[in-house]
């Protein structure tokens, strides 16, 4: 089993959180590198998470929903809808994610996105090749990250789902974009629900005119729940006459499956 190759790092500073991250990356520097899932040591200069973790991380089962790439457990009435995206607007058509948001894909996730893990995003986002390519249908599309609110970008100095459009753009050689901003006066989407999610991001982002390489967009996320987020992307980018096939995710919160 190999590892993936990116070098070990932590580092986003925001300004509040500095001078404990300074801390942390001295620390680092001290004691031998740990996995951040389950605490083994590293060989020094690979990613923070040992091959055991990233080989156990829970895959999404099939049969899979062919819109929205979760597990398909009721007949709708075809493979192309499923319980979960039946209340996603016609507009956000196809998503997919390679793991479920538990376990190992949860504390991976919680690692970037809060405790300053960026070199995660390297094997996240190649992680995300197979389905960006099951999305797309295998055709060449313009990358763009879901955006953060500018003052959140400010205050964690990074975007991880940035971190994570760059690696799978590498990965596939496809464009990344920058076209997607977001406002900064919402309220958190982690503690609301479906409605109340739809709500809150509605008219928050704003798209320009990206490239006029004419490939049609996929939008990259974190984390994928109730589509919310990346329908209100994908609304502001056709306003802008850009074509948008969907959204991959690292990992999938089921709505109505829930947590197995
Ligand atoms: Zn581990
Ligand atoms: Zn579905």
């Amino acid at each position: 089993m190999s590892r993936p190759a990116v070098p070990a790092g932590r580092g986003g500073a925001g300004l509040r959180d500095s001078a404990r991250r300074r801390i942390g990356a001295w620390l680092d520097r001290l004691l031998p590198p740990a996995c951040v899932a389950c605490g083994e040591s590293l060989e020094p200069g690979t990613a923070p998470v040992c091959a055991l973790c990233w080989h156990r991380l829970p895959s999404v089962a099939a049969p899979r929903c062919r819109r929205c790439g979760a597990t398909r457990l009721l007949d709708l009435g075809g493979e192309d809808r499923c319980a979960e995206c039946l209340p996603w607007p016609e507009h956000l058509r196809r998503a997919g994610a390679p793991f479920r948001m538990e376990g190992g894909a949860a504390r991976l996730v919680h690692a970037l996105k809060y405790e300053g893990w960026f070199a995660l995003g390297g094997p996240m986002g190649e992680a995300l090749a197979p389905v960006a390519l099951e999305v797309c249908g295998g055709s060449e599309h313009r990358i763009e990250p879901v955006p953060l609110p500018a003052a959140r970008l400010r205050e964690r100095g990074y975007n991880q789902a940035e971190l994570l459009a760059r690696s799978l753009g590498r990965f596939l050689g496809w464009p990344v974009g920058a076209a997607l901003s977001r406002d900064d006066a919402r309220r958190r989407q982690v503690r609301l629900g479906r409605d109340e999610r739809r709500e809150n991001v509605r008219g928050a982002f704003h798209a320009r005119p990206g490239s006029t390489d004419g490939l049609p967009v996929l939008l990259v996320d974190d984390v994928l729940t109730t589509g919310a987020t990346a329908a209100a992307c994908a609304l502001a980018l056709r306003g802008v006459q850009e074509r948008v096939t969907g959204v991959v995710a690292f990992a999938r919160a089921l709505q109505v499956m829930g947590p197995s």
